[in-house]
C-alpha cells in the first residue's frame, strides 16, 4: 500500500510537534486551477472529464447520465 498523507499522519499521531511539522510541509497545496481542481460531480474521478456545457461529469458517468440529461445518440 502506498504512503498516503492520512496514513503517515496516523503513524506519527503520538508525536505532536512532528505532526505539526508534517501538516505544515506535507499537506496538499490548495489549487485554483489545473487537473487537481476539476473532479467528476458524481464519482469524484479526475480523469476523462466532460467539462463542456458545464457538465463536469467524467466520461464514464456522462455515459450513464447522458440520456437523462437529454443527449441523444446519432450515427
Ligand atoms: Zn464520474
Amino acid at each position: 500500500m502506498n504512503m498516503t498523507f492520512e496514513r503517515v499522519k496516523k503513524q506519527i499521531a503520538g508525536k505532536p510537534e512532528k505532526v505539526a511539522r508534517y501538516i505544515k510541509f506535507c499537506s496538499a497545496k490548495k489549487r485554483k486551477y489545473g487537473k487537481a481542481v476539476k473532479r467528476c460531480r458524481k464519482c469524484g474521478r479526475r480523469g476523462g472529464l466532460v467539462n463542456k456545457y458545464g457538465l463536469r461529469y467524467c466520461r464514464q458517468c456522462f455515459r450513464e447520465e447522458a440520456e437523462k440529461l437529454g443527449f441523444r445518440k446519432y450515427g
